[in-house]
């Protein structure tokens, strides 16, 4: 680095890419290495507090308390430049973003390198940020002259920049020091308005937020609404995919993951603990680069703390490419059908099975449950038999009693005997939707109850529900079909 070369180095925030921040030369080679425009200045990192007085001037009296409780760490200052600092390094401007970075690796080469390292982000541009070592390679290997690697970063996402030219100071950039971190130390700060909008007339005030950045390959899209309903849309989105077999990729969390079934599906981490998120986030985008995915559905989470951190990152990744889940939700009667038998055995599961293996046109979360189950149990083997010889199954099938619990108006019960259906009536006044499955079809063939009887009872059992679930696919359909969504819009 003294001699003018670049070495990529690990920070607490990402990798960065290390020169010699006085050095107008090296400046040149860091743009044309990450294949940067030039007008986009860069960060000069420093291990030691004093050596800021050397690069900035006129600095604010709230400098001392902010160094003191977030130096060193992932916190970027802007102030006014010193002569010191060549305008190559700092995009032209005669303000310089200086930032203190606490891994102890960092510190240590910045030291001897003579105590300014200017280090933008070690990847191309418009990629996202590298993480590991192993990203900084894949972007720039053959470009630079080093990469330090001590495996990977802990934040994962770059950090927070206050201008501390304006009064009070503004965020420009979020990350894992917040605003309300801020006004903790020295009272209420600004935040940039363009942090979490779409592009418009306003210029960002950071040169660098203005680009498409992090950008992976495949087109983005962050789907919002409360949890609940993301993860409905999430699911129908990655149905529709799935039936027009395009590969497409879903962004989850540890507690979502267990609803999703089509698609690329990765955790980013939990939604108990955001920084797991942040850490995991560049990592995910990129996997999804090498997976060839055409489309990447990603839920979307509260921007509070380091989340608006991550919502500003993934927004600008999606280019602010966003679905609302209610357009979808708005398209689908039913999300949810239950059979109800009585003790969840034999023809509850069955039909289940049967409407799970129809070509439907929505997807619906497909269950069965019975009104006298005493004890979770496998389903009857003469059924599973009958299944079997269909290519079905009731393997996994536990039977599961009715409780009436979390069956909103988007769940239609159906029941395989009136009995059922009167009781669910009168002891659940909150479920709206039951019907026998004979009169949801219109279709009054009995269903007979094979209990006890031979493997024989079990198949023409069988038979009737499959012609009465052939209607009921119909039936849905049809429901689904006046209704349908423009697919390609989210595609
Ligand atoms: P990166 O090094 O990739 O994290 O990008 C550095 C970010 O800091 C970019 O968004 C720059 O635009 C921003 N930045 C650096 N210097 C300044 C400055 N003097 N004024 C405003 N933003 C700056
Ligand atoms: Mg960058």
């Amino acid at each position: 680095m003294k001699q003018g070369g670049l070495v990529a180095f690990p920070t607490e925030t990402v990798y960065g890419l290390g020169a010699n921040a006085l050095d107008e030369y090296a400046a040149r080679k860091t743009y044309a290495a990450k294949g940067r425009p030039s007008d986009n200045p860069l960060i000069v990192h420093i291990a030691d507090y004093e050596d800021l007085k050397k690069i900035a001037v006129n600095i604010p009296p709230e400098t001392d308390a902010l160094a003191a409780h977030f130096w060193p760490g992932p916190l970027t200052m802007i102030f006014e430049k010193s002569d010191l600092v060549p305008l190559g390094t700092t995009g032209g401007l005669d303000t310089v973003a200086v930032r203190m970075p606490s891994d102890p690796v960092a510190a240590e080469l910045i030291r001897a390198a003579g105590g300014f390292v200017s280090a933008p982000s070690a990847n191309t541009s418009g990629r996202p940020s590298p993480t590991t070592a192993e990203h900084v390679e894949n972007d720039l290997d053959g470009k630079i002259d080093m990469i330090l690697d001590s495996g990977a970063v802990d934040i994962g996402l770059e950090s927070t920049i206050l201008d501390m030219t304006v009064t009070p100071p503004m965020i420009l950039r979020p990350g894992a020091v917040t605003a309300d971190m801020f006004a903790e130390v020295i009272g209420p700060v600004d935040v940039d308005e363009t942090i979490l909008k779409p592009d418009s007339s306003q210029h960002p005030k950071a040169p660098g937020m203005k680009y498409r950045h992090y950008a992976p390959k495949a087109q983005l899209m962050i789907v919002e609404g409360d949890l609940r309903e993301e993860i409905f849309a999430i699911r129908q989105l990655a149905y529709e995919a799935h039936r027009r077999e395009k590969r497409i990729g879903l962004i989850a969390t540890t507690e979502t993951l267990p609803f999703y079934k089509y698609g690329i599906v990765k955790n980013i981490g939990s939604r108990e603990n955001e920084k797991t998120i942040a850490r995991n986030l560049y990592r995910v985008l990129r996997e999804f680069d090498e997976e060839d995915v055409e489309v990447i559905y990603s839920e979307s989470f509260a921007v509070q703390g380091i989340g608006k951190a991550i919502m500003n990152r993934l927004e600008k990744a999606a280019g602010h490419m966003r679905i609302p889940a209610s357009e979808i939700a708005a398209k689908q009667k039913y999300r949810r059908i239950i059979f109800v038998s009585g003790t969840d055995s034999a023809r509850g599961p069955m039909a289940a099975e049967l409407l799970r293996n129809q070509d439907l046109k929505q997807e619906y979360v497909i269950d069965s449950q019975g009104m006298v189950v005493l004890f979770p149990e496998p389903a009857n083997q003469k059924a599973e038999a009958i299944m079997k010889s269909f290519q079905m199954t009731l393997e996994k099938h536990i039977s599961q009693m009715f409780d009436g619990e979390n069956i909103m108006d988007d769940t239609l019960v159906l029941t395989i005997d009136e009995n059922q259906k009167r009781k669910i009536l009168t002891d659940y006044a909150q479920v709206k939707n039951v019907f026998t499955l004979n009169e949801f079809v219109q279709d009054d063939t009995e269903i007979p109850d094979p209990y006890g009887g031979p493997l024989a009872a079990y198949g023409e059992c069988c038979e009737v529900l499959k012609k009465l679930i052939e209607r009921l696919t119909d039936k849905l359909n049809l429901l689904a079909k006046g209704e349908e969504p423009q697919w390609e819009k989210y595609m």
